[in-house]
This record gives structure tokens, C-alpha cells and sequence, in this order.
């Protein structure tokens, strides 16, 4: 073990081609916007997700900016929003004017819980006189929302729904992709995602038309015309070509960066099972099929005597990054004003969370050195 390794929680990896589809790109002349890649990237996309149409753009977050807007969500609307998730699932819900009402988890799969989902739903419609616009569930930290409850609730009230898989590419319910789920699904190719095109989301669509209106949206709504004609807003979200050619390139470590995720949770479950006082976010059932983009752990303070900060610092003084879990959005004083439907479940799990080191660039060794780094401080 030397000491002044450092063990970083999620750093992207390339597999090898990317730089021959840039260069490529480079030698064509399209480092422009658009172009061959762009293309080939999102039949690569619809391969993965043959039910879906993919438009490929430059965030997960204008992909749900996009999927709210092709909705019709308007300034003074209400959107529901899962709670427990990273800011950028809510954000875009308020750059359109509109108003997102939160629901917190459900304590087995840490998603939407349906339970509140149809109380919040019912309670907009009794206090509003109107239904909410849209309804965004997100698959946190890979693991599939509880799909099937979900779907039958926002169709018994005729809302459509949104699947934030933005950390859920190669995840599963009921042998079903993630990110196949509700009108559209989104996906993120962040840095620090699944794969990654430096950075860059998708949108997935389930017909081809609603996939070109979100083309249109994403390159300035430019109407057929021989001249610049708009007659409505568009926005300059479309991924480049060059981003597209390391999406490309990363398609083809896909499956081995899913399998090395697999990896490392299974060696974490194993070396926590003995500590008591530690519980390792696993699959509540085999409905459900996490791509474990991070291994998650709970610390309770009272068997551990250390909360999750403490060993959180401490790692960090042996050169392992870790992180606490995602605030709750109900919690952050930026939506202090918001609705919320809670029952205190996601604030309990944000207070015991940590992610641990889980991408492609951790190794075994890595792994276990985490593990004994925690071991030896709570004991
Ligand atoms: C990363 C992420 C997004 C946004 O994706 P960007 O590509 O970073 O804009 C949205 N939702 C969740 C849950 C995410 O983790």
C-alpha cells in the first residue's frame, strides 16, 4: 500500500476508440455542431433501447428541460418531482416559471413513493382544482424506481410521466431498461456518469416525431423555411459532433463498466456484512436490477459510534474521496417555498448515507483499501 495513492469516487474512463471518432471528426471538417457522429451515436442509443428514439444533447438537465417543455409545462403550473434526488431533476421545472411540489421516498428503493404520490397528486387537485402538468420519478444512484406502481398511478390520472435515468443506464425493473419507462426518459453523460461524453444527456422518446420536435427544440426551434423563421422559443442544446464521437467510443466499454460497477458492490456487501451498524443500498428484490453506479452505504451512529461526516473525513485524510447522499430538495432554502409530501424517509437516509469510491477507475485493491480504512476507524 503506498500512501499517497488517492481513490477518487467516480472518474470516467475511456475505453480506447473515442479518439479515433474525433479524429475522425477532425478530418472530415464536422467539429462543428451536428454531424456523423451525432448520428451514429443515437442509433447506438436506440440499439441499447429499442422501444425508445433518442435525441442526443448537451446536459441531463436541458433533456428534462426538453422532455417539461414538450409537455406544455407553463409559467404557474405544478409539477411533481421526486425529492430525494440531485438538484438538476427540479431545476429546470422553475426555468420554465413552473412550480415543483415534492414526495418523498419510499425506504426500499430510496425513489417516489407511491404511497405520497398519489396523496400529494390528490391533494394539488383538491387545493388547485387542477391536475399537476407532469410527474418526474428518478432511478437515485441506479436503483429502479417501484416502476409498475408508479406507471398506474399516473395514468389512472391521466399525467404524464417523466423517468430521470440520468444514474441508471443498464439498470432494470422487471427485466425492463431503465429509462424506458414513463412518455420520456432522460440520461446523462456527465463526467461522472455511466458512460460519458465529457459531458452531454440524452432524451428518449417513443416515436420518431417527438424525438425531431425535441431536435427542433434543442437547435433553436428554426422553422422549414429559405430564411430564419421561429415562432417559438428554441433553446442551443444539441450535443456536438466530438462529444457524439466519445459517446461513440463509449458504447463499447458500456457492458464492462456495468459489470465492474456489479464488482465492486458485491465486494463492498461482502466485507460490510459482518459490521454491525453498517448496511450496504442493495436491490430490495428481484424485481429490481441497480446498475449500482454507487455503492451506497448507512452508518448508524448509535452501533458505530462515528456518523457518516466523521468517516467521510476521515477517508479523506487517507486519500479516499467519498460523499454524503444527495440533500433532499425539500430541504434546500433555494425551495424552502415549495409544496412537499414527506414522511421524513429521505431525510433519515441522508443523515446515515455515504457513497463510497464505485467507478470504472476503482480497482479491487482500491476497493479493499476502502474497506479497511473504514473498518479500522469504527473499531
Ligand atoms: C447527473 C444528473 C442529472 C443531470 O445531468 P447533467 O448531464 O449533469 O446535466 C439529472 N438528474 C440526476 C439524478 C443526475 O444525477
Amino acid at each position: 500500500m503506498t500512501d499517497n495513492r488517492h481513490i477518487f469516487l467516480h472518474l470516467a474512463r475511456m475505453g480506447g476508440s473515442e479518439m479515433h471518432y474525433i479524429e475522425e471528426a477532425f478530418a472530415t471538417n464536422w467539429v462543428a455542431p451536428l454531424g456523423p457522429n451525432v448520428e451514429a451515436f443515437e442509433k447506438s442509443l436506440e440499439q441499447y433501447y429499442p422501444s425508445r428514439h433518442a435525441a442526443v444533447l448537451s446536459s441531463g438537465t436541458a433533456a428534462i428541460h426538453l422532455a417539461l417543455v414538450m409537455l406544455g409545462v407553463k409559467a404557474g403550473d405544478e409539477v411533481i418531482v421526486q425529492s430525494f434526488t440531485f438538484c438538476a431533476t427540479a431545476n429546470p421545472i422553475t426555468y420554465l416559471g413552473a412550480k415543483p411540489v415534492f414526495v418523498d421516498s419510499e425506504p426500499n428503493t430510496w425513489n417516489i413513493s407511491p404511497t405520497l404520490l398519489r396523496q400529494a397528486i390528490e391533494d394539488r387537485i383538491s387545493r388547485t382544482g387542477r391536475k399537476p402538468k407532469a410527474i418526474i420519478a428518478v432511478d437515485l444512484y441506479g436503483m429502479p424506481a417501484k416502476w409498475d406502481e408508479i406507471e398506474d398511478i399516473a395514468s389512472s390520472y391521466g399525467i404524464p410521466l417523466i423517468e430521470d435515468s440520468a444514474e441508471a443506464m443498464g439498470s432494470r425493473y422487471k427485466g425492463k431498461k431503465c429509462g424506458c419507462f414513463g412518455k420520456y426518459g432522460i440520461l446523462s453523460f456527465n463526467g461522472n456518469k455511466i458512460i460519458t461524453t465529457s459531458g452531454g444527456g440524452a432524451l428518449l422518446c417513443n416515436t420518431q416525431e417527438e424525438k425531431e420536435k425535441a431536435v427542433f427544440y434543442s437547435t433553436q426551434a428554426r422553422e422549414k423555411a429559405d430564411y430564419y423563421q421561429h415562432e417559438e422559443i428554441g433553446y442551443n442544446y444539441r450535443m456536438s459532433n466530438i462529444c457524439a464521437g466519445i459517446g461513440r467510443g463509449q458504447m463499447e466499454v458500456l457492458e464492462k463498466h456495468l459489470a465492474h460497477h456489479k464488482t465492486l458492490h458485491n465486494l463492498y456487501c461482502k466485507a460490510f456484512k459482518d459490521i454491525n451498524g453498517i448496511s450496504v443500498h442493495s436491490n430490495p428484490d428481484s424485481r429490481f436490477d441497480s446498475n449500482y453506479w454507487l455503492t451506497n452505504i448507512l452508518i448508524d451512529k448509535e452501533k458505530c459510534c462515528k456518523d457518516c461526516t466523521q468517516v467521510m473525513h476521515h477517508l479523506a485524510k487517507s486519500g479516499i474521496e467519498s460523499r454524503r447522499l444527495w440533500k433532499p430538495m425539500h430541504m434546500q432554502p433555494v425551495y424552502a417555498d415549495a409544496p412537499a409530501y414527506t414522511d421524513g424517509t429521505a431525510e433519515r437516509i441522508f443523515d446515515k448515507g455515504l457513497c463510497l469510491p464505485s467507478g470504472p477507475c476503482v480497482s479491487i485493491e482500491d476497493a479493499e483499501f476502502v474497506v479497511k480504512t473504514i473498518k479500522d476507524f469504527l473499531s
